[in-house]
C-alpha cells in the first residue's frame, strides 16, 4: 500500500506519511485504498485484548511496519491506561451504549492515538534513517495539546511545541498543558483561537523558507494533529473493537448494522469511524455531533461549507473549531479521489472562506453521515437529566454528542439499532460547567468545583487531575498570533 497526498502527492510507505505529517503540497495523506476487514476478521478479533485488535487493524495500513513492530507498540502504549481495555463500552440503555475512551494518562480520546504516534514515529525514523530531530508543531483545541506532551516528552530525537488559544481552553486543560515536565516541551498560548492557531501552524509547513532554515539547523517538521495519518489509524481500531464488543457479549448477531454518535470538531475521529466503514465494517450511521459551532451539520445537511459566521466559545472547547481539516480527506473520497476537485475546493476555502457542494451528491455518496447540533442550554439539560436518570456523568462534548442522539431518535423510528455514544473526555477536565449543570449552583474556581462535583455525584476524582495541584506551571508564554513563525525559529534557528 502507497500514501498519496488529497492535493496529488505521493510517498511510497505509511511510515514516510507519518514521518511528514503533512504533504509538501498542503494536503492530508491517505492510503492508496481501504483494506477489508471481513465477517470472519471480526468474528476473530472478538477473543482478542484490545492492544490486539488495534494492531491487526493497523497492520491492515501500516503494511512497512510488521505485525510484531505494532504488537508491541500497543502493547507499550495500552499499558499506560488505566485498566486493560482502554475502549470500554458502558450499556446505559436498551441499544444504547457508551464507548469511554478517556481512561488514558490525560483523560480524552485522543490519547488513543497519541500514546502510539511517538512508537510509529520513532519507528519510522529508524526505517528512514532520520539523522534530524523531528520538529512536532501541534495546534490544539484543548485536548490534543496534553496528549501530544505526555507522549512525546522526553523521547529521543524529537522536540515538540503546542500552541493553544490562550483563552480558548477549559482551566483544568490549560493547568494541564503548561505543568507538563519534560526537556523537549514547548508549552505557548497564543491570543487567537483554534482555527488562528491550526492556520498559522499549517503556514508554517507550507513555508519553504522556514523549513528550509529549520533544515539547516537540523531539524524536520512533522504534526502530532489529526493530519498525520498516524493519528487517524489507531482510531479505526476503535470503531472496529466497539462491534467485536457488542458481537462478543451477543447485543448484536453477525451483519448486524450499528450505529455511532461522535462529538465532532476537526472530524478526525468521525473520519476514522467513515474508514472503518469503508473497510466494510456494518454501519448504519455516522451522528456527527457539533456544539453551536454548526458547521458541520449546516454542511451535511446543505452542502455549503461557509466560515463566514460567528465564533462561539462554548462549555465544549475542544469542539470549538469552523475549520475541520480532515473534512478534505472526505472531499477526495467525494471527488473519486480526483485531487483537482479538492484542490478546487480548497482554493475557494482559502480566498472566499467557503465552498459549496450539491447537497444530492453529498446524499448519495454518503448515506450513513447525518449531523445535529445543540445549543448550550440544551447541552446543559442533558448533563442534567442522563445524571438524574441513569446516575451516569457526561462531560460536556459527550452531552452533545447525547443530545444528537436524541434528536436523531425523535426525527426517526430508529430505536432499534444498536448505537454507540463515543465518549471523549472525562467530566472531571470540565469540573466548572458539570457541577453547575448537575447541581444548579456555580463554582469558578477549577479546583474548587473539582471538590464539589466529587462530593455531588461520588465519582472518583482521577489522578491526573487531582494531582494538579501540587505542580508547578512551568509554561505560560503567550504571543500574538502573528507571531508564531518568529517564535518557531527563535527557539530552533540555530545562527552563526
Ligand atoms: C478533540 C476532541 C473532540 C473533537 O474531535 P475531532 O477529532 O477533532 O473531531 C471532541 N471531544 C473532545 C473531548 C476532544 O478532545
Amino acid at each position: 500500500m502507497f500514501y498519496k497526498s488529497t492535493r496529488g502527492e505521493e510517498v511510497k510507505n505509511s511510515s514516510a506519511a507519518i514521518l511528514n505529517g503533512i504533504a509538501n503540497d498542503g494536503g492530508l495523506y491517505v492510503p492508496s485504498s481501504f483494506p477489508a476487514i471481513t465477517a470472519e476478521d471480526l468474528r476473530d478479533m472478538s477473543d482478542l485484548e484490545y492492544k490486539d485488535r488495534a494492531a491487526y487493524v493497523m497492520s491492515k495500513f501500516l503494511t512497512d511496519y510488521s505485525l510484531e513492530e505494532l504488537t508491541e507498540y500497543a502493547d507499550n502504549a495500552y499499558s499506560r491506561f488505566e485498566d486493560s481495555d482502554p475502549a470500554p463500552l458502558v450499556k446505559v440503555d436498551d441499544n444504547t451504549y457508551v464507548m469511554e475512551l478517556w481512561h488514558g494518562p490525560t483523560l480524552a480520546f485522543k490519547d488513543l492515538a497519541l500514546t502510539i504516534l511517538p512508537y510509529l514515529m520513532t519507528g519510522a525514523r529508524k526505517k528512514h534513517a532520520i539523522d534530524k530531530t523531528t520538529l512536532i508543531l501541534v495546534a490544539t483545541s484543548g485536548d490534543t495539546g496534553k496528549a501530544a506532551l505526555e507522549g512525546f516528552k522526553d523521547v529521543e530525537g524529537t522536540e515538540i511545541v503546542v500552541f493553544y488559544p490562550s483563552e480558548g481552553v477549559s482551566d483544568m486543560q490549560k493547568l494541564q498543558m503548561q505543568t507538563t515536565e519534560g526537556k523537549n516541551v514547548h508549552v505557548i498560548g497564543i491570543e487567537g483561537n483554534f482555527d488562528d492557531a491550526q492556520n498559522a501552524v499549517k503556514a508554517v509547513f507550507g513555508d519553504a523558507d522556514v523549513r528550509q532554515r529549520l533544515n539547516k539547523s537540523g531539524y524536520m517538521l512533522s504534526s502530532a494533529n489529526s493530519i498525520n495519518f498516524g493519528r487517524l489509524v489507531p482510531q479505526i481500531a476503535y470503531y472496529i473493537s466497539a462491534y467485536t464488543d457488542l458481537l462478543a457479549s451477543e447485543e448484536i448477531s453477525e451483519g448486524d448494522e450499528i450505529n455511532f454518535v461522535v462529538p465532532s470538531g476537526n472530524f478526525g475521529n468521525v473520519l476514522a469511524g467513515y474508514y472503518a466503514c469503508r473497510m466494510g465494517l456494518p454501519i448504519k450511521q455516522l451522528i456527527v455531533a457539533s456544539n453551536c459551532n454548526n458547521i458541520l451539520t449546516d454542511f451535511f445537511s446543505s452542502g455549503e461549507y461557509d466560515t463566514n459566521r460567528a465564533f462561539y466559545k462554548t462549555m465544549s472547547p475542544s469542539m470549538d473549531i469552523l475549520v475541520s481539516s480532515n473534512l478534505e480527506r472526505l472531499l477526495f473520497e467525494l471527488g473519486d479521489r480526483d485531487e483537482n476537485f479538492v484542490k478546487t475546493l480548497m482554493k475557494d476555502l482559502k480566498e472566499m472562506g467557503r465552498y459549496e457542494l450539491d447537497p444530492e451528491i453529498l446524499d448519495r455518496k454518503f448515506p450513513q453521515f447525518i449531523g445535529y447540533s445543540s445549543t448550550e442550554d440544551e447541552t446543559r439539560d442533558v448533563m442534567d437529566n442522563f445524571f438524574d436518570e441513569y446516575g451516569y456523568l457526561l462531560d460536556p462534548h459527550t452531552a452533545v454528542g447525547m443530545s444528537a442522539y436524541f434528536k436523531y431518535l425523535s426525527e426517526t423510528i430508529d430505536g432499534d439499532t444498536a448505537t454507540v455514544i463515543v465518549s471523549t473526555a472525562n467530566p472531571y477536565k470540565f469540573p466548572q460547567d458539570v457541577y453547575a449543570a448537575v447541581s444548579k449552583s456555580r463554582e469558578d474556581n477549577a479546583k474548587k468545583a473539582m471538590k464539589k462535583l466529587h462530593v455531588f455525584t461520588g465519582m472518583d476524582i482521577p489522578e491526573a487531575i487531582s494531582e494538579l495541584d501540587n505542580k508547578d506551571i512551568l509554561h505560560d508564554k503567550v504571543i500574538p498570533k502573528a507571531d508564531i513563525k518568529a517564535t518557531i525559529l527563535a527557539l530552533f534557528e540555530k545562527r552563526k
